[in-house]
Parts: structure tokens; sequence; C-alpha cells
């Protein structure tokens, strides 16, 4: 074994968990199921998969544990980090699968760590998860809508995998971060819990008189203000999303710069689901040195989204800012839309974040917001995500699974009867299910895609239009982070970089043509090509990869890959692509109305076509990918369409006579 093995040994032994390894291991092999409760940090995540294969519950080629994780960041890390831990390396004995994305090898990895939806479409193929002796799931708190649907599937699957069964027995291992065991404990038949205390210090919290008007700016402030007047010690900052993030790391590194010789170094990390790995590894990296002997010592600050609430644990943070927000899902069954807002948290969050300040010792937490608010604004916990969340994924994924009678399904909290019947409804549209619910040979195919079912649904039809070679590509291209970048002092170079891949008629087009014209750069030339161009290099190189991928999956559908560059030098059929996505996107359509403002069609919503978009507001019809709630109702990735082609592809869609009046129906009745 190496050093480093040796090094990092010594700290596992001090974790909390340790003293609690046999006792886990006992109720382990009692019982099918066992809750765990401990505190963040205390080696949950870490460790107790290694118990559970040192105790040899799972065998190279045959048997592997699954440890779930709600976020991407918080599986590759952790799957790089217990790679660290037992001297081996990652994809190997150690791996992880995320979408688009598998570092494990079948006949070696013995210890997995998967985003929850990565194990429930594992599921669809392998319906009583015979691959593995043993499921972690971790997280449990945070409710998600993938971990949900994993513990009703758990419930049906359990029975049917205990001693002695043909797959042998599967044990079940639930944690979570905060005190709601009791109710896991009941869902799962009466699971034995574990309890693991954390070893906190005590943390001071602090609240500021009057309420913030600017979060950001609040942050930046009182990060730069610690750095100044507080004991040495690192700084956790929680702020919403990645351009958030990124403007506050730029604030305060131009602020500390011209304080360092009297307060020490300050270095800033920032750390967000869609930074790469290497940069996502820093936050781990020690606070700098003193720059002279006797001189204060530097610090480290981290601006993370709230993965750094439960999930992932920063030794040394000694300081929390909290603005007391986070981005979480919403949605409207009656308009069918779900959108990302950023939302203030819940009491139990701020709780957890004001911990992260008291690890090593005891610590201080600075929240931008007053304590009536907390008291007054805040609700105690986040609402699950199920209650929150669009169901058409799941429901695609449940009727594959031939799970039929969804009301019955054991859902730990079940989702509302109409956002069951959205999602059904919406299948049927597309034609996934049929009218007596079953699922028709198309919704089997929808289901092999990792996709959104509108998406699915798109790739499916696009052989139909001759185009499905830049329809993947179009779809690929929204599956990764932003690729045009717009930094602030930059905008009017970055906005004439876009101008070159401009489709008058459609982002959608416009992203395809960046993608051609990417492709078409020689590879050595192709960083520097993007960095003059405003694109972001690292999502194309995933674009490329979420291509191949789908184009993988196609093939194995027989599904035609067919160009409409029939001249093959680039060029593509304008027509026959806005064609492929109008029999793919039917459901979300926008109309201009005489007023000039645009009025979605049937759920009558006023929306406006998002700035960033190329479509100028002279199109009557319009489809979109997203519907943006910020401080208007935005539409965004909008590609226009038009009256006749909409009768024509979705004629059961716009039946008229269940139209609401509008005056799209008008020009519905004409065409
Ligand atoms: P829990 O799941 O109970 O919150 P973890 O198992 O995630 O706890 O973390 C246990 C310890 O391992 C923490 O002290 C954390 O800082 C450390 N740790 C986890 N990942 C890394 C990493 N990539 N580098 C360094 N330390 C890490
Ligand atoms: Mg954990």
């Amino acid at each position: 074994y190496s050093q480093k093995y040796y090094s990092i040994l010594k700290k596992r032994f001090t974790l909390p968990v340790y003293q609690f390894k046999q006792e886990l291991l006992k109720k382990v092999m009692a019982n099918q199921c066992v809750v765990v409760e401990g505190e963040t940090g205390s080696g949950k995540t870490t460790q107790i998969p290694q118990f559970l294969l040192e105790a040899g519950l799972a065998s190279q080629g045959e048997t592997c544990i699954a440890c779930t994780q709600p976020r991407r960041v918080a599986a590759t890390s952790i799957a790089a980090r217990v790679a660290d831990e037992m001297d081996v390396q990652l994809g190997q004995e150690v791996g992880y699968t995320i979408r688009f994305e598998d570092v494990s090898d079948p006949n070696r990895t013995v210890l997995k760590f998967v985003t929850d939806g990565m194990l429930l479409r594992e599921a669809m193929h392998d319906s009583l998860l015979s691959r593995y002796s043993a499921i972690v799931l971790d997280e449990c708190h945070e409710r998600t809508l993938a971990t949900d649907v994993i513990m009703g599937l758990l419930m049906e699957i359990l029975p049917k995998r205990t001693k002695g069964s043909k797959h042998g027995e599967l044990k079940v291992v639930v944690m979570s971060a905060t005190l709601d065991a009791k109710k896991f404990q009941e869902y799962f038949n009466d699971a034995p819990l574990m309890k693991v205390p954390g070893r906190t210090f005590p943390v001071e919290v602090f609240f500021t008189a009057k309420a913030e008007r600017n979060y950001v700016e609040a942050a930046v402030r009182t990060t730069l203000h610690i750095h100044q007047c507080e004991e040495p010690g690192d700084i956790l900052v929680f702020l919403t999303g990645e351009a958030e993030i990124e403007q506050a790391c730029e604030e305060i590194r131009k602020t500390a710069g011209s304080m360092a010789r009297d307060h020490g170094e300050l270095v800033v990390y920032p750390l967000y689901s869609s930074l790469p790995p290497e940069a996502q590894r820093k936050i781990f990296s020690a606070a700098p040195k003193a720059q002279v002997a006797g001189g204060p010592p530097g610090r480290k600050v981290v601006v993370s989204t709230n993965i750094a609430e439960t999930s992932l644990t920063i030794d040394g943070i000694v300081y929390v800012v909290d603005p007391g927000f986070s981005k979480q899902k919403v949605y409207n069954p009656r308009i069918r839309v779900e959108s990302l807002l950023v939302s203030p948290i819940s009491r139990a969050s701020a709780r957890q974040r004001s911990g992260r300040a008291g690890r090593t010792r005891p610590g201080k937490c600075f929240r931008l917001y007053t304590e009536q608010s907390f008291h007054k604004d805040l609700q105690e916990t986040t609402y699950p995500e199920i209650l929150r969340s669009k169901m058409s994924n799941v429901v695609l994924t449940l009727k594959k699974l031939g799970i039929d009678d969804l009301v019955h399904f054991d859902f730990m909290d079940p989702p509302a009867p109409e956002t069951l019947m959205r999602a059904l409804e919406l299948l049927n549209y597309l034609g996934a299910l049929d009218d007596e619910g079953e699922m028709t040979e198309l919704g089997y195919q929808m289901s092999e895609l990792p996709l959104d079912p509108q998406l699915a649904k798109l790739i499916l039809v696009s052989p139909d239009y001759g185009c499905s070679a830049e329809i993947v590509t179009i779809v690929a291209m929204l599956s990764v982070p932003q690729i045009f970048l717009r930094p602030r002092e930059q905008a009017k170079a970055a906005d004439e970089a876009k101008a070159q891949f401009t489709h008058a008629d459609s982002d959608h087009l416009t992203l395809l043509r960046a993608f051609n014209e990417y492709n078409m750069v020689p590879e050595r030339e192709r960083k520097n090509w993007c960095w003059e161009n405003f694109i972001s290099e690292r999502a194309m190189i995933s674009a490329n990869n979420v291509r191949n991928q789908i184009i993988g999956i196609m093939k194995r559908l027989d599904l035609a890959y067919v160009s409409s560059d029939i001249k093959g030098d680039g060029s593509f059929s304008s027509m026959d692509i806005r064609k492929a996505l109008t029999a793919g996107m039917f459901m979300q359509v926008a109309y201009r109305q005489r007023s000039g403002e645009y009025l979605t069609v049937k759920d009558n919503q006023n929306v406006a076509i998002h700035p960033s978009s190329v479509v100028n507001n002279r199109q009557d019809w319009v489809i979109f990918e997203e519907f943006a709630l910020t401080t208007k109702n935005f539409i965004r990735t909008v590609t226009s369409t038009n009256v006749d082609w909409l009768v024509e592809l979705a004629p059961h869609y716009f039946d008229l006579e269940n139209f609401p009046k509008c005056e799209a129906k008008g020009e519905l009745e004409k065409a």
C-alpha cells in the first residue's frame, strides 16, 4: 500500500462511524433493511459501503454494492475519494455511473456510486436489481424524486430478494442526515435504526438586523468582513448557482487581493455541478500558509451550491455564510410547467448549513436574513420533490417496470392525482401510452433513451423527416450546460461571436450550426476556436460524447441515421428539422396575439421570448424548450413553426372540439 493510503487510514479510524462498525454489521446481517441516521461528516458515505465490502457482501464479477447519491458531483467525487481510501484505481474495484458517463467495470467493480436516477434506469433492465447484493440509499432526507421512486420499488423488490431467493438476499441501508429516521423505519416495515452521533462543536449563529436587498452582494461583503475581523479558519458560502457563484468568487478575489498583506492570503474556490472534476477537487486542498514567518495565515473560501450542505464535507470550515436560498424544483400541473426557482431554504436546511461551521472547532454562522424571518418565513422542512415535479419521466419508467396501478404504488408521499393525470395525458399525446394507458411500442423505445419523454420522442420521429443526424446533435447540445458563454465585461464581443452561428428562425438550429462548425475545426485547434468564439469547450466535448451515446442507443433501436445535408458541406434543411422539432414538441407552443404578446397554446399563459433567444418577435407560432419563471414568464430555446405543420403533425392535440377559446383557435380553424 502507498504512503497516502496509510495517512488516510489513520484519519478514517478517527471518524465517529468507526465506533459503530460491528453494531452496524450485526444489524445488517440480521435484517434486510437498516436505517442509519448520522450527523454530516461522521463518515457514513465514505465508510459504510466499505464496511459492507469487508463483510463480504460483494464478489468480483458476480455481485456489487451500489451507493446512491442525488447529485452527480457527489457520486463522482465520493467515488474518487473511496478509491483513494482503498488504494485502487477509480473505475476498477470502485467506480461510478452518472447519466452519460460510466466509470465502472462489470467484471471488476464491487462498489459503485450511482446517481439515484441512474439506479432507477438500471432497474428498467433488471427489475430485481439482481446485480446488486446491497444498496445503500444515501441522503434520503433530501427526498429527491428518484430516491422516493427507488424506495417504492424496493418495497416491491425486497420480498422477492430474501435469503434463498434466486438472486440471493438484497440488503438495503437507508442513510439520512437528519432526524427523519422514524418515517423511514416505519416505511421499511419497522427496520432497526443505528444512530451515529456526530462530533460537532458549538456554532454561534448571527442574523442580520434588516433584510438584505441583494444577497450575493451581502454574501461577498460578509465574507470579506470575516477575513478582516475574525480569527483564522476557512469560510463556506452558500449561493444558488453557477453564475452567482462565479460572480461572487470574482468579487471576493478582487477585493481580497488588495488586503493580502495585512490579512494573509485568501484563496477562493467555486463548487457547482457543471464545474470540471479537477476544479471540484480543489475544494479539499489545504488553506494557504502564512506568507512570511509569523505573519497571518492564509484562508480558504469555498463558494458552493447546497451540495456542501450535507453531500460533501469540507474539513477546516469555521465560518458559514448563509443567505438562505437554494434552487428548487417547482411544478405547476395546471400549466404543465416545471422550473428551477431560487427559493428560501427550510429551517432544517439552515441548521444543517450552520452545522458545517463546527466540524473541527467552535465556529460561527452568519445568516443573511433576520431572526424573525427565520421563524416566520421559513418552513420547517422542504416538501419532498415528488410533490413538486412533473411525473412524466417517472410514470414512463414505472410503466416500463410493469407497474400499472400507479395509484396504489407505495410512494412514501403520493404525488397529487392531478400531477399523475397530467403525466399520463402527456405520454398519451406523445403516443407512449395508448388510450387504455398501456405502453405502446413507441413508449418502449422512448423509455430506452435517457432523456425527457419529449426529447426521446423527437429522436424517434427524426428519421421520418430525414434529419436524425441533426436532431441527435440538437438533443445532445440541449443536454449539456451552457454552450454560449457571455462574460459580463465582454458581452458585446460574445454577442458578435454568437451572431456567426445564428439562424434567425431557431435557437435549436443555432446550436446545430455551432456544433457543425466546431466539428470542422481540426482537433488541435478546437481549444483556441472555442476561446475565440465564446463557446464552452467543455460543454462541446460533453455534447459530442452525449451525441455518440445516443447514436449508440439509436443503433440498438434500429433507427436510421440520416442527414438532411445532402451535399455533405455542413449545410442542412431548416424546414425538415423544424418540422421534426414540431412533431416532438407540439405541446410546448406559443402563439403571438394581435397585442404582440405571446400566449402558450391550450394553457393560455402570458410569456415572453427570453432575450438570449435568437428568435425575434416576428414569428407568430413558436415551439419552445423551456419555460423559465424569473421576473417574467420567459420561454427559452425557441424555434418558429407554423399552424399548418401543427395541424398536420399533431391533429389529436389540436382537436378543435375541446379547444379553449383563444386567438390561436381561430387560426387553427382556418388551417
Ligand atoms: P458523511 O457521509 O457522514 O457526511 P463522509 O463519509 O462524506 O461523511 O465524510 C467523512 C470524512 O471524509 C469527512 O471528514 C470528509 O471531509 C472526508 N472526505 C470526504 N471526501 C473527501 C475528499 N475527496 N478529500 C478529502 N477528504 C474527504
Ligand atoms: Mg454523506
